[in-house]
């Protein structure tokens, strides 16, 4: 029988294949993300032109042009405000003149000096200005509650279009709600697409290279599309249903490890079986039965696999010819004579102790 060895290598060369593995693992999600990413930016649909070709666009131009009327009555106001209070202050300045100079003609007026012709003018003319002022500041007050009042109306008018437009436009948002999460089912649709064939290949690989010379890239890829296969699900279906789909996936490895290990039990591998089979050798047990192999000098002895190791031979066991020897419980040949060298060998180990010849198999049970 052939027993393959694995070569491990030194282990500064296990370690750059497991750094390299890990980086190759990195630069494949990286590579899927960006592929993803990519499919991720699709245009959707957009809103603003779903809305311009199902709502009326007259009522949009109303309101456009409701909010051009108000803007132009606030500037209104505003500039009639600033008049205003230029012309306060020149109201005010034209009364200090006023005053002053009424304070002056008292004056005169106790010291019986008459005014001058050009005194009264000048008292006359601020007095005049002063009405003036005063009555376009009056003007301008009137003015300004007029715009407000135009303006109160508007807003109203603005709020009621808004209530309506706003009405109108319920069931086209929720029209579009419906296209975005159909837009966004697709993009699902596409990144499944592009990952699940990736998966599959990834598992038809391990399935038939797992334990090759390339087994670490295949875990490498392996792993960096299971991730974003998960990463996906998870931003694209509600986590309601992303919980089963984890729960089950996961349920799927741990029933598919136990299987994996009950079956290793049930079917041993190479490796184990032959582990197997040396220990039993080794206490003198068969190693399919463990009854004990009494043959030669151990014909009439009794031990267990503790008491073995003291039973020092004796010089007539050391010198004990060799027999070929069948379990006599389960019938099993544990001992047979080498085909090649004649000697007595182990039935159930890979190769002859006397030539070394690794050829003669029938009676094993090694697979
Ligand atoms: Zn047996
Ligand atoms: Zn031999």
């Amino acid at each position: 029988m052939n027993i393959k060895h694995k070569n491990k290598g030194p282990w500064t060369h296990r370690f750059l294949i497991m750094l390299f593995s890990v980086i190759m693992g990195i630069l494949c999600f990286w590579l899927l993300g960006f592929v993803v990413n990519d499919i991720g930016s699709w245009p959707g649909p957009n809103y603003e032109k779903f809305e311009k070709e199902l709502l009326d666009p007259g009522l949009i131009e109303k309101q456009k042009s409701l909010g051009d009327q108000v803007a132009e009555i606030k500037r209104q106001i505003s500039a009639q405000s600033q008049r205003q209070t230029l012309l306060r202050d020149s109201t005010s300045s034209s009364q200090k003149t006023m005053n002053q100079l009424l304070e002056f003609q008292r004056l005169n007026l106790q010291k019986n000096v008459t005014p001058s012709a050009e005194e009264k003018q000048a008292l006359a003319e601020s007095q005049r200005r002063f009405l003036a002022n005063q009555k376009q500041y009056q003007l301008l007050n009137q003015a300004i509650v007029q715009l407000n009042e135009e303006l109160t109306h508007l807003e109203d008018g603005g709020r009621a279009l808004e209530t309506e437009i706003e009405k109108l436009r319920k069931p086209i948002k929720e029209q579009y709600y419906r296209l975005w999460d159909q837009h966004e089912f697709k993009i699902a649709m596409f990144k499944l697409a592009l990952l699940l064939p990736l998966l599959l290949v990834t598992m038809v690989l391990f399935f038939k290279f797992r334990g090759g010379t390339y087994t670490p890239l295949i875990y490498a890829f392996g792993i960096a599309v299971v991730l974003k296969v998960a990463v996906v699900m998870h931003e694209h279906f509600p986590s309601r249903y992303f919980k089963y789909v984890l729960i089950l996936t996961a349920l799927a490895i741990v029933v598919r490890i136990l299987v994996y290990l009950l079956r290793m039990m049930a079917f041993p591998k190479k490796d184990w079986l032959l582990r197997q089979y040396r220990e039993a050798y080794e206490f003198f047990f068969c190693p399919i039965c463990a009854y004990p192999i009494r043959r030669g000098p151990l014909k009439y002895r009794f031990w267990t696999r503790r008491t073995i190791k003291k039973m020092a031979p004796s010089s007539a066991e050391q010198t004990a010819n060799e027999t070929a020897y069948t379990c006599p419980t389960c019938s099993t040949g544990l001992y047979e004579k080498c085909s090649q060298c004649g000697e007595i060998r182990h039935s159930l180990l890979p190769t002859c102790q006397s030539c070394g010849n690794t050829g003669q198999r029938e009676s094993a049970r090694l697979p």
